[in-house]
Parts: structure tokens; sequence; C-alpha cells
């Protein structure tokens, strides 16, 4: 529902929208610096509302989407300490990208957003137990107008449209449902199901749906959540002793929208709770005729939920997107160049193509890394033994994609165990240690481009800070136990076959 008093949105397209409605904030927040008592109202505003606003700014102002995605829509907010706000990176690695690259510019975003919060704060997990007391919700400054701005504008990745996304026989099927229900929403195709592998696009085209629909329906409320999210909404509002209502306002919040997309629904397997209530949640917008868009991993029979889910899931239309052939891989690395202004020439494209064949976030990746690498030399990114050297570690040159699976067989060949129990239940030690490191490696080589959480749903149903705490552990025993750290590199040389 658009607020009455943003008039004219409505009718202006959509970015210039975005920008009227951030400058129409700024000027509410100078003229309510001059007159609190007409501008202001003092609101109590939760922390991933404010963090959720912050992204819209940071979203336009990282000058690149992938390192936007990678380092800043990762970081989770962790409270909010006088006048600073303190972030949480996933690593160590990350943590340093941002304060090297993007400090200033999250600052700056911040500080236009919330002007009473000057300061950011990069951690890791090791930080957490530091941090005390720290606000979850604050009394701040906010135009009325704002408050309902942050709850009902989704942040869609700008640059996740469907003018940027290769269509090819994999995922024209996918591309075209996804191109229909965002002309038409809650008509046709519902629930619209989108199935396949991991960096395939399947975020992407939720984003352009979104995009796409902002623009066409403005009036809309589109709602847009990773599973996870919605799992762990559902959760803090079931445990919510503050509030009395905040399950009321949970299920007022999903049941009173036009669109909801929810990504990556697989992770809602071994979740009872929230399942059930997932369940009610869409059959009140389904029979309302509201649009439902479902992202997974597998089609939605061999997800882990109960039947009358399942169903529910698959009485609309399925579409998956299989991995792409040569020639659309090179089309997409070709649109990422142009979008970055990369000049990379066509046999560079073809070879990062061949190499990397079943995921496109790797693709990126990969061609990311040259660039930076050749920036870094000062050589050219189409000189092949600069191409060579840029991709050194990334894989022996004879194999594909490292594999999760292909870590995980390399840990069970290494300590002679088998895979069953490695992500089996068993606590002792002779099965713990190899698990440990194995879920190390997972997330040391494949970190980017993996949930935690699903690197838990692979260990047998674990949950993510189980996943963070392995991580962690070894992390820290490589620095300081000489024989882990062995066990640690004579592994990572069998994945990589040297
Ligand atoms: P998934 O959600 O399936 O894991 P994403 O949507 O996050 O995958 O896609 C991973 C990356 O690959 C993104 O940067 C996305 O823009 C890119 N990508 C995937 N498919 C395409 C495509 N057909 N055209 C352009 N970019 C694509
Ligand atoms: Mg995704």
């Amino acid at each position: 529902m658009t607020n009455n008093k943003q008039i004219g949105i409505t009718q202006i397209s959509q970015s210039c929208a975005k920008i009227v409605k951030i400058n129409v904030l700024r000027c509410h927040f100078v003229l309510a610096k001059m007159s609190m008592f007409v501008y202001n109202i003092l609101t109590m505003i939760k922390l991933d509302q404010i963090w959720n606003n912050i992204l819209i700014e940071a979203s336009s102002k990282v000058p690149s989407a992938l390192a936007y995605d990678l380092y800043i829509n990762s970081l989770q907010p962790v409270g909010l300490y006088r006048d600073r706000l303190i972030l949480l990176a996933e690593t160590r690695a990350q943590k340093n990208i941002v304060e090297n690259h993007y400090k200033d510019i999250l600052k700056k975003c911040t500080n236009a957003v919330f002007p009473s919060i000057i300061d950011v704060e990069i951690i890791i997990e090791q930080d957490l137990e530091h941090v005390a007391n720290v606000q979850k919700e604050v009394d701040i400054p906010v135009n009325a107008n704002y408050v309902n701005a942050v709850e009902e504008k989704v942040n869609f990745v700008t640059q996740y449209t469907f003018e940027n996304f290769v269509v090819g026989k994999s995922n024209e099927f996918a591309e075209a449902v996804a191109r229909a229900v965002a002309e038409n929403p809650g008509t046709k195709y519902n629930p619209v199901f989108l199935w396949g592998g991991v960096g395939l696009g399947k975020t992407h085209l939720m984003h352009a749906i979104g995009n796409r629909l902002q623009r066409n329906y403005p009036e809309k409320k589109i709602m847009y959540v990773t599973c996870d999210q919605f799992v762990n909404e559902f959760i803090e509002s079931l445990h919510n002793s503050n509030d009395p209502d905040a399950m009321k306002k949970f299920r007022a919040k999903y049941r009173k929208i036009d669109v909801l997309m929810m990504d990556d629904v697989q992770f809602l397997a071994n979740k009872e709770g929230t399942q059930e209530e997932m369940f009610h949640t869409f059959n009140e917008l389904y029979l309302s005729d509201k649009q439902i868009i479902l992202s997974s991993d597998r089609p939605p029979k061999e997800i882990k939920i109960e039947e009358r889910l399942k169903t529910r899931f698959g009485t609309g239309i399925i579409a998956d997107i299989q991995p792409p052939d040569l020639e659309t891989r090179i089309a997409i690395l070709q649109k990422k160049c142009n979008a970055k202004g990369y000049k990379v020439n066509f046999n560079v494209l073809q070879f990062i193509a061949e190499k990397i064949t079943t995921n496109i976030r790797e693709m990126e990746g990969m061609l990311n890394r040259i660039i930076s690498y050749s920036t870094l030399v000062g050589g050219d990114p189409n000189d092949m033994s600069i191409v060579n050297d840029a991709i050194k570690d990334y894989a022996d040159a004879s194999t594909d994609i490292i594999t999760i699976d292909r870590i995980v067989n390399a840990t069970c060949e290494y300590f002679g165990v088998t895979k069953e129990a490695l992500v089996g239940k068993k606590k002792n030690k002779e099965i713990v240690v190899p698990r440990q490191i194995c879920i190390y490696l997972i997330c040391d080589i494949l970190g980017q481009s993996l949930p935690l959480a699903s690197i838990g749903e692979y260990f047998g149903g674990r949950d993510h800070t189980t996943v963070m705490h392995a991580r962690d552990k070894i992390s820290e025993e490589c620095k300081n136990n000489a024989s882990i750290a062995n066990q640690v590199k004579d592994i990572r040389d069998k994945i990589y076959n040297r």
C-alpha cells in the first residue's frame, strides 16, 4: 500500500520514485530537526528494519552488484551501541574487505538514512562475546512516512533484472513463467515454484520479478523473504515474551500482502512449527488469489516437509533451471563484463565458461578473480599466462569445480571413515574432528557460494550455528595445533589433486 503522504509516487517510474522518496525523507529529517513536534515521532524501530533500510541505500551506492551481494548483503546487524551500528561478518576475510573498501560507503549510507548513527563497526563471531549492552530495538526519531517505507519497501537488487538475465534452453521456461507472473500476478500461475542447483539464477529471477512488479504495480505489497529469515522471525515471535502480540503481528505481516516470494524453501525441512505456519500463510494468500512464488534447490516432492505442504507447493506451475550450455555461459560472462566495463576477449570468456560448468556464481567469481589479479600485477586480463596465474589456486586445471561431495569424499578417504558416519549423529572424538575439519574446508572453499544453513542440512540437518562453531574451531586450531593444520593441508591437497 502506498502511503498517501507520498503523493505522486504511483505515477512516476520506480527508480525516480526511489530517489524522490529518499530525498523526501532526507528533507523530512531536516525539517524534523527544526520542528520536532510536527514532523518527527519517536518510534521504536527494530534493528532488522534499520539494517534493511541501510541496505536499500547501499545497494545503489556500492559500485558492483557482486560486491554488494558478497560483502554487504551478507553482513548481519548485531546491535546498536550508542551512535555505532555493529555488524557481523561471516569470515575474517569479509571483515577485512569491508573495512578496507566499503566501510566509508556504509558509514555514509547509514548516516544518510539515520543521522543519529555516526559509525559502523565490523566484527566476526569471536568478537561477539566482547559485545555487551547493544540495543536490538531503539527509539529513534523517525518520520512517520519513513517507518512505513521501512516496513513496506523491499530492497530488490537493482542489477537482478530480466534485462540482465541471459536466456538459454536451460532456463527459458522458468524465465517465461517469471515474466508472465511479473506482468499479471495472482492470475494464471499460482504458486510458481522455481527450482534448480546452486548459483543457477533462482534468486536473480525472483528479484527480477520483484523489480518488475514494483514498477508495474507500485501499489501492491510485495514481500521477498529468504526461508531462513521467515524461520527466524517465526521463532522470535514465538518466544517474544516482551510483546504478547508478537505472533499476531507476524501473521498479519505475512498475510496482508499481495505477493509473497520465499527463497530457498528447502530450508523448511525439519522445522515442523514453521511448516505449519507456512501452511496457513499459504492457504490464506492462495485462497484470496494472492501470488506466491517459491524457490528451492529441488522439486517440491523431494523436499523433506509435510505432505500437505508439498502438495500445495506443487499445485501451480513448477519450472526448473538446469545448468546452462556453453554458449549461454559465455553470453552470461559477456553480459557481466558489459555491466562492469571489463574488456575481456571472447577466448578468455570461453576458457572460463569451459572450466566452470555448473554454477554461474562460481563462474563470475573466476572472472572477477582474473580481473582483480590482472589489476594487482598490472597485467592484461587477456594474457593467458596472467589468466592461468590468477586461477592457479582455484582448482586443478584438468578438473571442474570443487563440490561439497568432493570435499566430503576427500575427508572420508583421508580419515578412513564412511560418509554416513561423517554426516551422521555420532559424537565420539574419532568422528567429530574429521567432521569439523570437513565443515571448515567446505566453508573455506565454497563459503561464498553455499549458505551455512545448506552445509548444515548436508550434515544431517544440523543448524547453521553448529556449522559456524565447527568452522571457527578448526580455523583457530590451524593457528595453534600443527597436527590439525597438517591434516587440513593434506586434505586440501587431495581435493585439488596436488
Ligand atoms: P541461485 O539463487 O540459483 O543460487 P543466483 O540467482 O544467486 O543463483 O545467481 C548467481 C549469480 O549468477 C548471480 O550473480 C546471477 O546474476 C548470475 N546468473 C545466474 N543465471 C544467470 C543468467 N541466466 N543470466 C545472467 N546472470 C545469471
Ligand atoms: Mg539463491
